[in-house]
């Protein structure tokens, strides 16, 4: 079975402004890891770049107007309708040609998730897309258009049931969003709670509605969350859920922001963690599309997603720079290109002030949501 990496230098080469946080640059890294750790040379493995979503596709999720608006800010026009759809601020400016690059970043994941549909290939990994909180008719928190939505949208009306795992450390309320009422979509995100970081949702009395009611999953985490806590809600949760429910393919969006040393939230995993979280993933999806997400710590992000690829393929990533003696590996990049962290485990009030939490949240969700899955 194959397994696909959607990639090219032209994303990964693109930029919204200069200094907005989020880097398609982190694509170009983590193909320079896949090379070093000789993750990208199996005979199953192809890359493939990515092309533009037709846009009759966008709107199965997205709003014509906004879809307009989104055209228009993209070939340089303004209008205060565009301000009312989130266009033009700082978190999503407006550029020249972003129209393109979001129906390239939403292609790859679209047309990478009709290769797993079809059964052609068994995993695929779109680390550029995972734009989680777009909504319908508006962007939000650096996404435009929702390639998650969008894509679910079209696999639940060719008759499929999806899980959909949200490891990104804000929560994925755009897809939560669009599958609230529905129980062909099992949505779970784990994420930085809404109290301390955006969108400031994503609690865990948000279960579904109507027939979606016990759909949707939600797991907030404590700031400071460390990987064993995360690991222990991670553990006591996602399994149950995605064996009981028997999807038809897992979709999982591996935003690599919980890390540590991101610049924009306070989660404590350590690459190590989110690896062990992947795995756990991977094991319960025979069938799989996985997409990037958040991640700003560009070269911690980089070294997450080639662990995650590495899990995915069922590969060990072996350094082929070790023992090289001279060269440019050595100092700051030998340690930027290095993939696990040491380990890194709370103590004191704080390790107690999170992992009462998540029992907190565990105990809520086993109370009010696995009896309506049987569990
Ligand atoms: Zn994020």
């Amino acid at each position: 079975m194959k397994k696909v990496l959607i990639y090219s230098n032209e994303l990964s080469r693109s930029e919204y402004t200069a200094d907005h946080p989020f880097k398609p640059v982190r694509g170009k890294l983590l193909m320079e890891l896949l090379h070093r750790y000789l993750l990208i040379y199996e005979d199953n493995q192809i890359v493939i770049p990515p092309r533009p979503i037709e846009e009759e596709l966008i709107s199965v999720f997205h709003d014509r107007t906004y879809i307009e608006l989104l055209k228009a800010a993209g070939n340089g026009g303004f209008s205060e309708e565009m301000l009312h759809a989130g266009l033009g601020t700082g978190d999503n400016p407006v550029f020249l040609g972003m129209y393109e690059l979001s129906r390239l970043i939403a292609g790859g994941t679209f047309y990478g998730a009709e290769m797993v549909a079809s059964g052609e290939a068994d995993v695929v990994f779109n680390p550029i897309g995972g734009m989680h909180h777009a909504g319908r008719d508006h962007a939000s928190g650096f996404c435009y258009l929702n390639d998650i939505a969008i894509t679910i949208t079209d696999l639940v009306r060719k008759g499929m049931r999806i899980a959909y795992i949200d490891i990104d450390v804000h929560h994925g309320n755009g897809v939560q969003d669009a599958f609230y009422e529905t129980d062909q979509v099992l949505t779970i995100s784990l994420h930085e709670s809404g109290e301390s970081l955006y969108p400031g949702c994503g609690y865990e009395h948000e279960t579904g509605a109507g027939p979606g009611r016990g759909f949707t999953v939600n797991i907030p985490l404590r700031e400071g969350t460390d990987d064993e806590v995360y690991l222990f809600a991670f553990e006591s949760i996602v399994p149950p859920l995605i064996e009981k429910f028997r999807p038809d393919m897992v979709f999982a969006e591996l935003g690599g922001d919980g890390h540590k040393d991101d610049p924009l939230a306070h989660l404590n995993l350590t690459t190590n963690g989110y690896e062990r979280v992947v795995k756990r993933i991977r094991e319960n999806s025979p069938k799989l599309m996985a997409t990037g997400g958040g991640g700003y710590n560009v070269y911690r992000t980089a070294a997450m997603w080639t662990l995650a690829w590495a899990a995915m393929c069922g590969l060990t990533p072996i350094d082929q720079y070790v023992g090289s003696v001279g060269g440019m590996m050595y100092g700051p990049e030998m340690h930027m290109g290095r993939l696990n962290d040491e380990p890194f485990v709370l103590e004191g009030p704080e390790k107690d002030a999170c992992l009462s939490h998540a029992r907190r949240v565990v105990g809520y969700l086993m109370e009010k949501v696995f009896p309506i899955h049987g569990l």
